[in-house]
């Protein structure tokens, strides 16, 4: 039987604004960056979003901005989903977003926010293709959840009574910002009822993934997650976790359809993403997952991510953008 106690922990204090945000096409003072207020309701609507990690490495002195293009490539294609055209090429955004760290002198994990939106004076929902998108980026600093395997001891789960929103309504492979209505129901009915996070099946009564984040199940030595067609956002730290596993650790990876009792039978499960990194599964409604604690898959995937992600693993240097330190 599992406790009902959670691990969630109490919430950091905010840290203060950076000096600098990029808004448009130019770096703009934190408090100068304002909007009519007007512009808040509609403008959201179509709004789609990347959360981007860039990992301190103390040894080099550098800070590594982990699979940017990858963020990039996806960021285009949730805008041409909303019909959103770029005033921006991926390799401006890339500069701007060198530019904003070096500006903010970012020597410490940070996490990069680029978001596209419908700006002007039409209403965000008519919008579309009659002018460009804007782009407006931050990047805050945020340590890394993961320190060595002392960092989170994992989450308590339950099966969402929440459905995940379909390819045919809003399509989940766009990171838009209206998706996230869907995912913040998910995970606060999970947290009224006691645990830390939900898991959300899809339409078909798969699972899909959490609240804000992917999943994976270990079964007989597999690793198994919901395929790209199950609703799920196609998660970068999915596709890294898949190749690591594969390609460095030797284990075979299966992409397939989930049900939720496989779940509550599996000796590990983990959630994976660009916020959370890699967060073990405890327990999901209240079945144990494996011995309770986060399993020796979890704990060897999880210490490779840490190495590969701050650069200090060579191996992935393809997935490093220096931050600004060496340009
Ligand atoms: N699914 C959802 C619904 C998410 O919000 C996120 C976080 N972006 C993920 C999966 C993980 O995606 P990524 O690994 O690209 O951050």
């Amino acid at each position: 039987m599992v406790s009902r106690r959670t691990s969630r922990k109490a919430s950091p204090s905010p840290a203060p604004n950076p000096a600098y945000l990029w808004s448009s096409g130019g770096l703009v003072p934190w408090d100068e960056a304002t909007v009519h207020i007007s512009a808040i309701a509609w403008s959201t609507v179509s709004a789609v979003f990347e959360g981007i990690r860039a990992y301190w490495n103390e040894g080099e002195e550098e800070l590594y901005i982990f699979r940017l293009q990858s963020h990039l490539d996806r960021l285009r294609d949730s805008m041409k989903l909303m019909r959103m055209s770029s005033p921006y090429s991926s390799e401006e955004l890339s500069i701007a977003i060198t530019e904003l760290l070096k500006t903010n002198h970012a020597r410490e994990d940070t996490y990069i926010m680029p978001l596209a939106y419908f700006g002007g004076s039409l209403p965000g929902y008519r919008a579309a293709y009659q002018q460009p998108g804007e782009i407006l980026i931050t990047a805050r600093p945020l340590a890394s959840n993961m320190r060595g395997n002392r960092g989170s001891r994992g989450s308590h789960c339950c099966i969402s009574s929440w459905v995940r929103i379909s390819d045919n309504v809003m399509p989940p492979r766009a990171k838009g910002i209206a998706n996230y209505q869907n995912s913040r129901l998910a995970e606060t009915e999970a947290s009224i009822n006691g645990y830390d996070a939900g898991i959300i099946l899809n339409t078909q009564g798969k699972v899909a993934e959490g609240s804000y984040a992917c999943v994976f199940i270990v079964r007989d030595g597999v690793v198994i997650t919901p395929g790209i067609t199950s609703g799920i956002l196609e998660s970068i730290t999915r596709d890294t976790v898949i190749r690591l596993f594969r390609d460095v650790l030797k284990v075979p990876v299966v992409e397939r359809d989930v049900d939720r009792t496989e779940f509550y039978v599996a000796q590990e499960a983990f959630f994976c993403g660009t916020y959370m990194e890699i967060e073990p599964i405890l327990s999901v409604d209240r079945y144990t997952t494996g011995s309770g604690r986060p399993g020796p898959l979890t704990r060897k995937l999880r210490r490779l991510y840490q190495d590969v992600v701050r650069g200090r693993d060579k191996a992935y240097a393809q997935w490093q953008a220096p931050g600004w330190h060496r340009p």
